[in-house]
């Protein structure tokens, strides 16, 4: 077998929903027990980017009842019929916003993981104001210092907090997406000092391939996509990028 060093081992994916659920909760279950913490802490936020309606169903009745989307468009078509035939589910928005989309997101989602910007700030209260009700958000947190990717700089995040309150948002937590290719470990204890630094108890990372290190360094809500649903076999589209 070759050898491919610098990548995470590939799982073999289990072959239906109800094998990659199980895989996924006894995932979370062994590092909860490894932390000494309660599986009860861990929200799983389902990444249903470019699945279909009939595969988030069948993940619904199997008892998932957290489900994320990246782009408020692909949402806007999917969920209000999924909504309306599944009543008590949550939908959250994990992927870039742009402020011009802030009332439709906050019509959409009961959690938005991507505030980033004073500028969204200012979008999504108004579009709370004008909604009467406000989801919960997370700041995103840029935590690897790269260019290309969306989130408050680290040095920026008490400002954006601040600013937030200020507006009445409700904020629950931080969120990272750390670099890809390299261990996530350390920047996951990044957010989670910075978090405990802020006193904010929500912490949203871990995706499907590093569920057990976001586990035990405190996750509350840990967004696994393809372990859930299998490959994606639609690339998905970028989320907008910030306007
Ligand atoms: C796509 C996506 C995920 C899920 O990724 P997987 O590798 O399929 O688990 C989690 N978080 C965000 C922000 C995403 O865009």
């Amino acid at each position: 077998m070759a050898m491919r060093a610098a990548m995470p081992l590939a799982r073999p994916p289990a072959a239906t929903p109800e094998a990659r659920l199980a895989d996924v909760r006894a995932r979370i279950a062994r590092a909860c027990r490894d932390a000494g913490r309660d599986p009860a802490e861990v929200t799983i936020v389902a990444v249903s980017k470019t699945q279909s309606a009939a595969a988030i169903a069948e993940l619904m009745a199997q008892g998932v009842a957290t489900f994320g989307e990246n782009r408020v468009q692909e949402a806007a078509a999917k969920w209000p019929a999924l909504r309306a035939a599944h009543p008590g589910i949550a939908l959250h928005l994990v992927g870039q916003l742009q402020s011009n989309k802030a009332a439709e997101a906050v019509a959409l989602f009961d959690r938005i993981h991507s505030l980033d910007r004073p500028s969204l700030v200012e979008a999504l209260a108004r579009a709370a104001e004008r909604a009467g009700r406000a989801p919960g958000l997370f700041l995103q947190v840029n935590i690897g210092d790269e260019p290309q990717k969306g989130g408050c700089a680290i040095a920026g995040v008490p400002a954006l907090l601040a600013r937030a309150r200020d507006a009445g948002l409700p904020v629950e937590g931080l969120m990272c997406v750390p670099p890809a290719g390299v261990e996530a470990a350390p920047y996951f204890a990044l957010l989670a000092g910075l978090a405990a630094d802020l006193g904010l108890a929500g912490l949203s990372m871990g995706m499907s391939d590093d569920l057990e290190a976001a586990v035990m360094l405190g996750a509350t809500h840990v967004r696994p996509g393809s372990a859930l649903f299998g490959p994606r076999t639609v690339a998905a589209a970028p989320a907008a990028s910030p306007a």
